[in-house]
């Protein structure tokens, strides 16, 4: 790595070293190659763009899926000095972001995927250098993904007309397939792929069948006096379980997307700032929240899909030190998802089956759960991890897998 480069990651970044495979990553986007960076939530992928932002002339454009979390992601670059705005619907100072791109004055530029359509769009990039492509939460192009955004389907013909700007991919949340999507539909050269390593090994995972929820939660949240974040399904059910957790004594407060935007944010501003807080949460919480002390994630349900489950348990622990992820599902919750299914377009149907049935052995198994985790993310991991539920209480080899078995197969 050239020093002008550990230069910039120490003076505007204030980071003593790269971490994990983000050195390649950024070597490889300032030597112009087209990228895909699978890695997982909370390495740091952001400044694999930022870093490379500051140091090449032009603007980088970054496409983000979602508006708060651009706005979140502004504001950590403006906070390091990068010269930076956000072109969105909600903000209104458009004309003021115009000009400053048109000047060449923004290292980084982040847009929504739907602007990309729009011809008044495509010739404002014609009209200043650009640096770099960056794409974040890259699986949103891949209808095999779970989080597929038609948007990010206009994305290619925009890149496409800019061809030697480099392109930088950034997803955390990409299986085999997904990947292999994503390269597709972005122009990346199979050999442009970097995969960082998915394993937390200081997030002990614990799954079990559900019996009263909110027993199990409490004494979950007994058992973890830190902050911690417990995932329910529903907006109606975060605020129930919010108000029978009271009786624990422990601060709770309830997050979803329905809540007063000003409720949202003191909320989410509370649980970041308290070392106790359980917050019951749909999943939209989590985004773009930067808290390192997490010491627990629970799912009262069974989430969408083990990238969904790996993301949110991702949440607790970010710090390093021990940390306990705790799913409890039920029968109903298969049965719900294969109505789900039922109903969305045939084209996505089998793609959500295997996604399903892949959830369906991560909470069936009698094996080790990081390993089922680990190989999904295409590892090839011990088989014993020796800090999950089973690989610490090997169950009775027998009944479980049968229970869950019939569930599934139903
Ligand atoms: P991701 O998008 O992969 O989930 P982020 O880009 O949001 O992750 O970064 C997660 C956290 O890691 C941020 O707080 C960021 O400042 C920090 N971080 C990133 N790179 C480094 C590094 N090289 N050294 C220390 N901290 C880093
Ligand atoms: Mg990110």
């Amino acid at each position: 790595m050239p020093p002008a480069v550990l230069d910039a990651l120490r003076t505007t970044f204030g980071f003593p070293a790269f971490r994990g495979v983000q050195a390649d990553v950024v070597a490889r986007v300032l030597a112009g190659e087209r990228t895909l960076a699978v890695m997982p939530t909370g390495a740091g992928k952001s400044l694999t763009y930022q870093l490379p932002s500051v140091m090449l002339d032009g603007t980088c454009l970054v496409v983000s899926p979602l508006i708060a979390l651009m706005h979140d992601q502004l504001r950590a670059a403006e906070a390091v000095g990068i010269r930076a705005a956000t072109l969105t619907s909600a903000d209104d100072n458009r004309d003021e972001t115009i000009a400053r791109f048109r000047a060449g004055a923004l290292d980084l530029l982040y847009v929504a995927p739907e602007r990309a359509s729009s011809e008044g769009f495509r010739n404002l990039l014609g009209q200043a250098p650009l640096s770099l492509f960056a794409i974040d939460e890259a699986h949103c192009v891949s209808e095999w993904g779970h989080d597929f955004r038609p948007d990010y389907r206009l994305l290619r013909p925009l890149l496409d007309r800019f061809p030697d700007v480099p392109r930088l991919a950034l997803t955390a949340t990409a299986d085999a397939h997904t990947r292999a999507d994503i390269l597709e539909q972005l122009g990346i050269p199979h050999d442009g792929m970097i995969v960082a390593g998915f394993d937390r090994p200081n997030i002990r995972y614990h799954i079990a069948p559900r019996a009263s929820t909110t027993q199990q939660i409490a004494d979950v949240v007994a058992d973890n006096p830190g902050a911690g974040i417990v995932y329910v399904q529903s907006r109606a059910g975060t605020e129930r379980l919010a108000e029978s957790l009271q009786k624990t004594g422990r601060p709770v407060r309830a997050y979803h997307a329905g809540l007063d935007p000003a409720i949202r944010r003191a909320n989410q501003a509370a649980f970041v700032a308290s070392e106790d807080m359980v917050m019951c949460a749909t999943v939209a919480f989590g985004m773009g929240i930067d808290k390192p002390d997490v010491r627990f994630v629970a799912h009262a349900g069974l989430p969408k899909s083990i990238e969904g489950y790996y993301q949110e348990t991702g949440r607790a622990g970010r710090d390093g030190d021990p940390a306990v992820a705790h799913l409890f599902w039920g029968a109903d919750d298969f049965a719900k998802a294969r109505q789900r299914i039922g109903e969305v377009e045939p084209a996505r149907q089998l793609g959500e089956r295997v996604r399903l049935n892949a959830l369906g052995a991560l909470v069936e198994t009698a094996g080790c759960r990081r390993a089922i985790l680990l190989r999904h993310f295409g590892e090839n991991p011990a088989d014993q991890c020796g800090n999950c539920d089973n690989c610490l209480n090997p169950p009775a080899a027998t009944d479980a897998t049968q229970v869950a078995r019939k569930f599934l197969s139903a």
